[in-house]
């Protein structure tokens, strides 16, 4: 997959919808059109690269920030009991959208339990739903609540 039938590309361009819950010169966040969980966000790097061994050191290190400030919006939002990251890389890890991207996603114990690498079949989302939940994040990220 290039660039340029990338369907993460397309929403770094403003050329797909996304619930967008941060931006900057390296990274987009937003939220999981067929979340796992309440709050499944993903980070990607505004630079097309397909898994971990495309990326550079430094845009690993700006997806690993911002992941962290999300962390602690999703926290102020959502209070969830526990809070996963994980990411996949090549399609034998269960990668489906070859633009790395890091999944974050909160969970609590009483929850079914999911299998992160078995992300497949799931229904989109509510966008409105995923919007207003975007909007409250941004809000705890532009608070300073969060540090
Ligand atoms: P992977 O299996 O590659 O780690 O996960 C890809 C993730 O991207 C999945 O959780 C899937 O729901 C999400 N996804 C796929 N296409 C889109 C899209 O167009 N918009 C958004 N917001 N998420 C997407
Ligand atoms: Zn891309």
């Amino acid at each position: 997959m290039s660039a340029s039938d990338c369907i993460f590309c397309a929403i770094v361009a403003g050329l797909a919808p996304a619930a967008r819950v941060f931006d900057d010169d390296d990274c987009l966040a937003f939220m999981d059109i067929q979340p796992l969980a309440r709050g499944h966000v993903l980070v990607i790097p505004k630079r097309h690269a397909e898994n971990l061994f495309d990326l550079e050191a430094d845009e690993a290190a700006a997806v690993a920030r911002t992941a962290k400030q999300l962390a602690h919006a999703l926290r102020t939002v959502l209070e969830p009991e526990g809070l996963r990251l994980f990411q996949l890389n090549g399609a034998a890890a269960g990668q489906t959208v070859f633009h790395y991207h890091m999944h974050l996603l909160p969970r609590n114990a009483d929850e079914p339990d999911v299998n992160p690498a078995a992300l497949h079949g799931r229904k989109p989302a509510d966008r409105a739903e995923l919007e207003e939940l975007a909007g409250r994040i941004r809000t705890a990220l532009d608070s300073h609540l969060v540090s």
